[in-house]
């Protein structure tokens, strides 16, 4: 980096929050992608003023700018391609103001979504979306990617609970888009355009954010499929029994001989597996939920019911479920974590053809996700050291990602693009929406210096 623009931008932020020493340069090269490039510097930003006066510097020098909260993306979306700033947004994590009368949360971008909940908690209140990663990724963060979870497919994503944004634009300027009513007709809806928009289009320096009543009970249940399509037939049947599942959640028949394997977890030999919750306000609203659901799995050739009686019991039927992140490594020495989403009725079709293009090229799938909103998350296993499964590998990526798209899915429901599906954003999107896309990008960002290279911009 230039003298001039070291010592520039260590006149913005001070010493104390600029490095371009080595080892900070290699940290912020990674997220949790297995995507790499290094920075120039790392700039921690702590207030608006300053990202303004950064971004102001680093568009008239053309120097890209990728915001960052706790890198957890796993597209490589924080990966700074080009080089440049990364500006760490961590250290403006205060939770600026709690107002339940007009059921809303005023935040700064680094705040720690586990803390937000934290501080939601003794008004018995919450932000409903739930990110796995949520001790550690900052609200910022799951702005940028609209994060979801497993509660999504009764909640929703981060986008239907973000009311209003401060935004630096690439050049500086502060904009404040929506507001801090619960609706609102009036204009464009910037606030969605921004939200899931990677960093491409601006750095959010503040999020009023809305937030919903805690439901205090839940009621959990386990439900095992010989064949896959019966527990395909249950989720589309879930669906006309007027209950929306908070969870319901799928794991397929080779996740569950990966646990049959190498856990001592007693699973049957079955093609599906379903967990599903159902949450409320009293005991008698989810145990009325769950009832509902269990008559839709036996009216479906299940196999097993398990339904939990108390909440060591519930825990137990969620530990297949939550062990899967730290298994998979057991078996083979990478894997690729996919994302996409399917209609829900077509979760089968998706997991049948996934099957047939995993046989094609020999690497193993694992298959479990949300069925409740038909995101699912195939893991394809395989070793990176050896060139001929990585050649296969990329054919899979692509097949699977065509085979989404052709069921009228996604190819992210909630990981984001970045690097790793810019590549596939034509499966998806016609000419004509990416050109539109590309037209957005190049009015609000026209030198392109915000997070550069990433969603197909620049095609
Ligand atoms: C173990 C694990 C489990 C996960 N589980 C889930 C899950 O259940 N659901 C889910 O949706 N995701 C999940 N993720 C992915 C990841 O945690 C989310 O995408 C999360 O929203 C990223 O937050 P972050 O703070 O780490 O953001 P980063 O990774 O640092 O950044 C993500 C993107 O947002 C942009 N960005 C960050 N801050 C700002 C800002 N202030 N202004 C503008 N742009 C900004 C960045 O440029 C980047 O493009 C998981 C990841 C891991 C490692």
């Amino acid at each position: 980096m230039e003298t001039k623009i070291k010592e520039a931008l260590l006149d913005i932020v001070g010493p104390e929050n600029f490095s371009d020493k080595l080892i900070d340069r290699v940290a912020y090269s990674y997220d949790a992608s297995e995507s790499s490039s290094r920075p120039d510097c790392a700039i921690w930003g702590t207030s608006t003023d300053q990202v303004s006066r950064i971004l102001t510097l680093a568009n008239r020098e053309r120097i890209p700018v990728v915001p960052r909260g706790a890198g957890t993306g796993l597209s490589g979306l924080a990966v700074p391609l080009r080089g440049g700033i990364v500006l760490d947004l961590k250290r403006m994590n205060k939770i600026l103001s709690i107002s339940v009368p007009d059921r809303l949360g005023v935040v700064q971008p680094g705040v720690v979504y586990a803390d937000f909940q934290a501080a939601l908690a003794p008004h018995s209140f919450f932000f409903p979306p739930d990110p796995a990663s949520g001790a550690i990724c900052t609200l910022g963060g799951n702005v940028g990617t609209n994060a979801g979870g497993l509660r999504a497919a009764k909640y929703g994503t981060t986008k239907d609970y973000v009311l209003g944004l401060e935004v630096v634009l690439a050049d500086g300027e502060v904009m404040h888009t929506g507001g801090k009513t619960m609706k609102s007709s009036s204009g464009y809806d910037i606030t969605r355009l921004m939200v899931g928009s990677e960093g491409t289009l601006g750095v959010v320096t503040e999020i009023t954010l809305k937030i919903s009543p805690m439901p205090k009970e839940v009621a959990t249940a386990m439900a095992t499929f010989d064949r896959l399509e019966d527990a395909g037939k249950a989720v589309t049947l879930i669906m006309h029994s007027g209950v929306i599942p908070s969870v319901l959640e799928l794991i397929d028949a080779n996740t569950v001989a990966m646990f049959r394997k190498y856990s001592d977890l007693k699973l049957p030999s079955v093609e599906a597996m379903i967990l599903v919750e159902t949450d409320g306000h009293t005991k008698q609203d989810v145990n009325h939920q769950l009832d509902q659901v269990i008559q839709v799995f036996q009216k479906c050739n299940t196999g097993e019911i398990q339904r939990a009686k108390s909440k060591a019991e519930a825990e137990r039927l969620w530990l297949a479920r939550k062990s899967i992140g730290g298994m998979v490594g057991m078996v083979t020495p990478n894997r690729s974590s996919e994302d996409v989403t399917v209609p829900m009725s077509r979760i089968v079709d998706f997991l049948r053809g996934l099957d047939k293009i995993s046989k094609k090229y020999d690497l193993l799938i694992l298959n479990f996700g949300h069925a409740g909103d038909g995101n699912l998350h195939p893991n394809i296993m395989y070793d990176g050291s050896d060139p001929d499964q990585v050649v296969r590998l990329k054919r899979v990526e692509l097949e699977l990602h065509e085979l989404a798209c052709d069921l009228g899915g996604t190819l992210t429901g909630e990981h984001g693009i970045g690097i790793s599906k810019a590549a596939y954003m034509h499966l998806e999107h016609d000419k004509v929406s990416l050109r539109v896309m590309r037209s957005l990008k190049k009015a609000l960002d026209p030198n392109n210096i915000l997070n550069p290279g990433k969603m197909a911009l620049e095609a």
